[in-house]
């Protein structure tokens, strides 16, 4: 913080608990429509006389890395030439430009209900990954992509050891399609620009619910309002379509979890501060566009012995 002394806080950073103060500030910004950039260049204020203006964790984290000195570039260069080569085999060149940054939205702690299989409430569709509520609130770091990976071997395994389901009939009606001067592209901006002001990771609660009213009309109505000029945007059409029922379960499940939880892992809400040791012992599940609060599974722990575990897992793989 010493390196912004004088700046207009747009909030009170005590709140802030452990979410990042930049990562705030770097949102805030470009929720006003600014840009904002890395200068790998130049030392932030407060380095021209040295180090000793760091917090202990950055001090002792550069001197553990023999990278105490220079710019950010040629510490950079040091501690992970790869990062730069990235970037310019990107176009970017670090040592002659700024880097555009901005916060993006990762570990979504929820998703499609699975089994063990990774398969979803719809038999024959398997969700793995993101997309999958597998990640659990407080996802260890680095386990999403095991997570990732175990659930499509998962659901790899399971597909092959059952042979493919194709269902008797697809049961849905074709819905009458508008055409005239098309709006689909600027609905998917503007509901796009709303998502990320309303319900990134620093979420308000006022402004989903606002939202959340205007994606339900917008699904309950879908093919009155969208319109499209030709049969060559009936891609953007289905996958607006299928932006707007996402976020309105998706909204549906942050506002349900906003209101009871608060903030919760890496969803940070109305920039209150967690409620710190609470147990959780509920999840959110979310049909359509209405979520409730159930209560977890009790862990197996009678189950959890290594030698049971692989002769599940072998049996498993035989297909039985
Ligand atoms: C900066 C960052 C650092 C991370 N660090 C770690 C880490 O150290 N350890 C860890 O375990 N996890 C980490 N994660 C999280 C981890 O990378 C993700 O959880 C994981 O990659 C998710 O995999 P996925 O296949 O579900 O999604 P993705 O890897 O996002 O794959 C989704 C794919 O779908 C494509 N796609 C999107 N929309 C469409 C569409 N309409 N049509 C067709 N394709 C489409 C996308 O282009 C993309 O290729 C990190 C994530 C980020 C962003």
């Amino acid at each position: 913080m010493i390196f912004l002394k004088g700046y207009q806080w747009p909030f009170d950073v005590r709140k802030a608990n452990d979410s990042s103060i930049v990562d705030l500030l770097c949102a805030e910004e470009t929720k006003k429509g600014n840009r904002v950039y890395l200068d790998f260049r130049r030392n932030p204020r407060g380095l021209e006389n040295g180090f000793e203006a760091l917090s202990e964790e950055a001090y002792d984290y550069l001197n553990n890395s023999n990278a105490l000195f220079g710019t950010p570039i040629e510490r950079l260069s040091k501690m992970n030439e790869g990062a730069i080569e990235l970037y310019a085999s990107h176009g970017i060149d670090l040592y002659s430009e700024r880097l555009e940054i901005a916060v993006c939205a990762q570990h979504c702690n929820g998703g499609v209900t699975v089994d063990g299989a990774w398969q979803t409430e719809i038999e024959g569709l398997y969700a793995a990954g993101e997309a999958a509520g597998t990640f659990g609130v407080y996802r260890p770091g680095g386990s999403a992509l095991n997570s990732t990976q175990v659930g499509s071997i998962r659901a790899s395994e399971h597909i092959a050891s059952r042979g493919t389901v194709i269902p008797e009939s697809t049961d849905y009606k074709l819905p009458e399609i508008k055409y005239g001067e098309s709006n689909v592209m600027s609905l998917m901006k503007e509901l796009q620009h709303e998502m990320s002001c309303a319900a990134d990771f620093d979420r308000n609660l006022g402004k989903m619910r606002e939202l959340y009213k205007k994606v339900s009309y917008l699904a309950d109505d879908f093919f009155n309002v969208a319109v499209i000029s030709d049969n060559y945007e009936m891609n953007s059409l289905f996958k607006l379509y299928d932006t707007v029922l996402t976020q309105r379960s998706v909204l549906s499940a942050m506002i349900c979890s906003g209101e009871v939880i608060g903030s919760h892992g890496s969803a940070f809400v109305d920039r209150k501060p967690a409620k710190d040791s609470e147990k959780r012992t509920t999840r959110t599940v979310t049909r359509g566009g209405v979520s409730e609060l159930c209560n977890v599974s009790p862990l197996p722990n009678g189950e959890l012995w290594f030698e049971k575990l692989l002769a599940r897992s072998r049996t498993s793989k035989k297909g039985i």
